[in-house]
C-alpha cells in the first residue's frame, strides 16, 4: 500500500470544496458519490480528482480519503475501514477520522444506528403540525 500523492496548488483545489463548521468538521461540498454501507445503507462520501504524483495521472478518490493519506500521511490496511468518529459520512477532517478494523466500524454503526438523535425530526414534525 501506497500513500496517494498530490500537489500543494491540488490541496489547495480541495480546500476550495470544504465549508469549516463551528464543530470543527470540515463540510465537503463539492461532487458527491453514494457507496460504502453494508445492509443497503448506502451514504454519501465526497469525491475528488486530483494529478496522482505516483503516475502523473489524474486519479478520482473519496474526498476523506485524499485529505487523510495526503494531508495526513495516513494509509489504511487491508481490512480496516475509514470511520467517522463526528458520525457525517460528508465531513474530510482526518481529525475526525480513526483507522479501524471493519468489524469494528460495522459493530459501531449498528451502535450508532441504535441510538441516533431524532431530535431533528421530532422538531420537523413540530413545525409541519403547527399551521
Ligand atoms: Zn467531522
Amino acid at each position: 500500500v501506497t500513500l496517494l500523492k498530490a500537489s500543494r496548488a491540488d490541496v489547495v483545489r480541495f480546500m476550495r470544496y470544504v465549508v469549516v463548521l463551528p464543530c470543527g468538521c470540515w463540510l465537503w461540498v463539492g461532487a458527491r458519490s453514494r457507496g460504502g454501507g453494508k445492509n443497503g445503507q448506502k451514504v454519501w462520501y465526497g469525491s475528488f480528482w486530483f494529478v496522482d504524483l505516483a503516475t502523473g495521472k489524474r486519479k478520482t478518490v473519496r474526498a476523506h480519503r485524499f485529505a487523510d493519506e495526503v494531508l495526513k500521511k495516513r494509509e489504511c490496511p487491508p481490512g480496516h475501514d475509514r470511520d467517522h468518529n463526528c458520525e457525517l459520512s460528508l465531513c474530510v477532517n482526518p481529525d475526525c477520522v480513526e483507522i479501524v478494523t471493519k468489524a469494528i466500524n460495522q459493530e459501531r454503526k449498528v451502535e450508532r444506528r441504535r441510538s441516533r438523535d431524532t431530535s431533528g425530526l421530532d422538531r420537523a414534525l413540530e413545525m409541519y403540525d403547527a399551521q
